[in-house]
């Protein structure tokens, strides 16, 4: 299930302007901005405009937009300059991944070593 907006959801408010956010990235569709607690030296958030919960609901729901938000953290990539050094793409989904904003989000992350396994 999912709706355009959704006026309890802090993204969703983000998308709409009433919430600020330093934002990085826009296109028709997609939104990112910085994480308010970056992890790495480039921590972004790239959200679709419309409000899905998690990243497999917004693929079932919307292919093209899955692909949309993508190509748009790739993009996040050149603008942060990190594209050569790497990066990681996170969807946090659920309990156990700590998700705990649900709208959908694609956290890049880079600018710094990044372990893996993740903690
Ligand atoms: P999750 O744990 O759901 O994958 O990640 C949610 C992310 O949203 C966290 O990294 C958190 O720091 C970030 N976040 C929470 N509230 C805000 C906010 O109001 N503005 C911004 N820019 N990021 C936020
Ligand atoms: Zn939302």
């Amino acid at each position: 299930y999912s709706e355009r907006v959704s006026t309890d959801c802090l993204f969703c408010r983000i998308v709409e302007r009433s919430v600020p956010a330093t934002i990085v990235h826009e296109t028709d569709t997609v939104l990112a901005f910085r994480d308010i607690d970056p992890q790495a030296d480039t921590h972004v958030l790239v959200i679709p405009k419309e409000h899905h919960t998690d990243a497999a609901a917004m693929a079932v729901a919307d292919p093209q937009l899955a692909g949309e938000v993508l190509a748009a953290a790739g993009e996040v990539a050149k603008i942060d300059g990190v594209d050569a050094s790497g990066y990681r793409l996170v969807f946090n989904t659920g309990k156990d991944a700590n998700q705990t904003v649900f709208h959908v989000h694609c956290h890049v992350l880079g600018g710094r070593n990044l372990t893996w396994p993740p903690g």
